[in-house]
């Protein structure tokens, strides 16, 4: 039996002997796990990533492994996705803004209001609850490199849809498609339906909810960069107001954002609107380019995962597989009665990104 150290012995570890304690742990516990990590981790973390990605793709990698345990490091919404192991602790503000209740009575309010029939949309950044429930009314799970793919599936098939939580991820994604504000209806915190058009008529009902990460940047952070930089190109992510995706060159997921800067060219110079450990990581990895944030912004969930949780979720998979009867540290457990639901809307997510 290996001798394992606590929390708090590992918490009081240098930084160096975290990382060959974890590289040992990982040698030991070989193609027992992978480590997944998103783009918003810290290098220190990212280093013993088996993949790193956005939130479809750590979704789709981690569906498709066949490794015994998913250590994964990111923010509980995604692990809850992937019913693995992540930090527990690590919630996440803009999926703290829809809860079950008034999504269903924004959905009976809807759908006594409107002719058509409407359908749920939940973006990623929500709780399992929320994805049972569209998986139960015939919806989707989406994320921000496919949102504009979903909606669309749904709208050909002439049904209105209840977007949720993320207003600005929703309103930049049907702007991009030439949605006119007349077809568009907000939810508010009062769940009354507003609307420049006919309510009779609208075709997506945003929730009005919101990511504080994203929402710091403004308009003058833009001017501001351009001022002094006129041949910058600005990339945003959707979860940015509208006005900032408008006045910005491109605007994707956090994979997105990393590829079109990494294959971008030497000396090009980029004004990135998101999460600052990710913005510092690609300035890191793209020497040749003139990397710089909008505006610090730094997500404190995202950071939450430390090498001290890494080695001590690493620890506790290997006496968990030494002796059966250990508990497992961190890990993320979702209720029975929303797996069954909550598969189905992320199954139909990838269904329909990967058959289109
Ligand atoms: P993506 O990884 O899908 O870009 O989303 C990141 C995120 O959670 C932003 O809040």
């Amino acid at each position: 039996m290996e001798n394992f150290r606590s929390f708090q012995e590992l918490n009081k570890l240098k930084k160096e002997e975290l990382i060959e304690i974890i590289k040992n742990l990982k040698q030991k516990l070989d193609k027992k796990i992978v480590i997944a990590a998103h783009h918003y981790q810290n290098p220190e973390i990212i280093q013993f990533a088996d993949f790193i990605g956005d939130s479809y793709k750590l979704a789709v990698e981690s569906s498709r492994t066949n490794a015994e345990f998913i250590v994964f490091c990111g923010v509980l919404f995604m692990a809850e996705g992937a019913r693995i192991l992540s930090n527990p602790h690590a919630g996440c503000p803009l999926a703290d803004m829809a809860d079950l209740n008034m999504v269903k009575k924004a959905y009976d309010k809807i759908k006594n209001e409107i002719n058509n029939e409407i359908t749920p949309v939940v973006y990623i950044n929500s709780y399992a609850d929320l994805k049972s429930f569209c998986g139960e009314y015939g919806g989707s799970v989406c994320t921000s490199s496919n949102a504009e793919k979903i909606i669309n599936f749904f709208l050909q098939q002439n049904k209105a849809i209840l977007f949720f939580p993320d207003y600005y991820l929703g309103k930049n994604t049907v702007n991009k498609m030439g949605i006119k504000d007349d077809f568009i209806a907000v939810i508010k915190k009062n769940l009354s339906l507003e609307t420049t058009g006919n309510i009779k008529k609208a075709k997506v009902f945003l929730w009005d909810g919101f990511c504080p990460i994203h929402y710091n940047f403004i308009i003058s952070d833009i001017i501001n960069l351009r001022k002094s930089y006129p041949e910058i190109k600005i990339i945003v992510h959707p979860e940015c107001r509208e006005e900032i995706v408008n006045k910005s060159d491109f605007f994707g997921s956090t994979e997105k954002i990393y590829n079109i800067i990494k294959n971008s060219n030497k000396g090009s110079i980029w004004g990135i609107g998101t999460e600052t450990t990710f913005v510092e990581r690609i300035a890191l990895e793209n020497k040749d380019k003139t990397i710089l944030p909008l505006k610090t912004s730094a997500c404190k969930n995202m950071v939450m995962t430390t090498l001290p949780y890494l080695a001590s979720s690493l620890q506790s998979i290997l006496s968990f597989l030494e002796n059966k009867n250990n508990q497992l540290e961190y890990e993320v457990n979702v209720d029975k009665e929303y797996q069954e639901n909550a598969k189905i809307s992320l199954q139909k997510m990838i269904n329909i990104v990967e058959n289109q």
